[in-house]
């Protein structure tokens, strides 16, 4: 490593939006922030106008018949509709408010999966996916006897398209796949998996959570019925995440959680629901939190995108060669399509102490 030469960073067009690369030091020295793929840190902007919301206009949504109420479920309401926009939804009503990608990912399994699999029925994941997206399957398999099927990845990190394309058979019901690994860092042929999963007649899910970062998302323009991700990955707000659905998708889920907000009305013989995506909203939604998802997209708006992947793609680049040049260092995934993330182990030097010595650099 300390053959290569050291990359001027203060070059990059965005660092100054976020106060803390400006400011913190950590062990006297300036914030190395490696751990994105885990949370990204946050653009000023959008954490004062938080704090503004806070301050000068909160109050509960969907339920005051007074200024400040109304204001706020208005802004609730505008967030949706500009996180509608960023991923090219069809429809605003196609945004589903979660507390994150988890939750996301857990509504849909348990909710539209659990409906619609049988006995007998097969899911495919990859062999890459997050907890998130194999975890709930397994709990959903304690109520219904579903096979999972997993493609394979090879010693690189690609995924075996022919393997995927064995794998449709006719008791597919859905196929759930990760846009990118958060481990291996493959981007994985989200949009040509889709279609071949579409011509077997199975439903296409996407978690999104590392890939929305990576790519400008169009959810029509890859298909999928369904796609989940984190505001705090996004560099919004923790305790926020989507699930859009195709419309006619959200349409045929039944209702997870019970309370307000998420009825039409109530009796004491019944409730009748409301329509999608308040149905899935049971209770005070993280309405501020919402909002702050929208100011991260406004910010977003504003960057140039070709812009800031070129210069993603070279402070990649200097990583990785500078890696690859530290001795018993091994890169774990190279795959052909690979996205701004790497992971390694170094021989003979337990992941601990690696991280213990970085952090006295002000590496996280
Ligand atoms: N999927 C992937 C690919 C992820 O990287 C993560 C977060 N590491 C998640 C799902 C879960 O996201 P969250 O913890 O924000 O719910």
């Amino acid at each position: 490593m300390a053959e290569n030469k050291l990359m001027n960073l203060s070059e990059s067009p965005y660092k100054n939006n976020f106060p803390v690369f400006v400011s913190a030091k950590i062990n006297g020295q300036p914030l190395v922030y490696l751990d994105t793929a885990a949370s990204a840190q946050k653009p000023l902007e959008m954490v004062k106008a938080m704090a503004d919301n806070y301050i000068n206009s909160y109050a509960n949504v969907h339920r005051g018949i007074y200024y400040l109420s109304e204001r706020e479920t208005s802004l609730f309401e505008q967030a949706r509709q500009k996180i509608a926009g960023f991923i090219g939804a069809e429809k605003t009503a196609e945004v589903v408010f979660t507390k994150g990608a988890t939750e996301a990912l857990n509504l849909f399994i348990h909710s539209f999966a659990g409906n619609l699999l049988k006995d007998g029925d097969e899911v495919v994941l990859t062999q890459a996916e997050h907890h998130a997206n194999l975890v709930p399957w397994f709990i959903l398999q304690k109520n219904i006897d579903f096979k999972l099927k997993f493609v394979p990845v090879d010693d690189m990190g690609n995924l075996d398209m022919t393997a995927y394309e064995n794998m449709l058979t006719d008791r597919v019901k859905i196929v759930s796949v990760t846009q990118m690994s958060n481990v291996l860092g493959t981007i994985m042929p989200i949009k040509e998996m889709c279609r071949l999963a579409h011509g077997k007649g199975a439903v296409f899910a996407v978690d999104g959570s590392q890939g929305i970062t990576h790519a400008k998302v169009d959810v029509r323009d890859i298909g999928c019925d369904f796609y989940a991700f984190s505001g705090h990955k996004l560099y919004g707000p923790t305790g926020i995440g989507v699930l859009y659905g195709k419309y006619e998708m959200l349409k045929r889920m039944p209702v997870w959680q019970g309370g307000g907000d998420m009825v039409a009305n109530t009796t004491y013989q019944g409730a009748a629901f409301a329509e999608p995506p308040s149905c899935f909203e049971a209770g005070t939604p993280p309405f501020v939190q919402a909002v702050g998802l929208g100011y991260a997209v406004d910010y977003l708006r504003r960057i140039d995108y070709e812009k800031a992947f070129a210069y993603e793609d070279k402070v990649f680049d200097y990583l990785y060669n500078a890696l690859k040049s530290v001795k018993g260092l091994r890169i774990i995934g190279n795959a052909e399509h690979k996205g701004g993330l790497v992971s390694f182990v170094i021989d003979g030097c337990n992941e601990q102490d690696a991280a213990m010595i970085l952090n006295q650099m002000g590496i996280a």
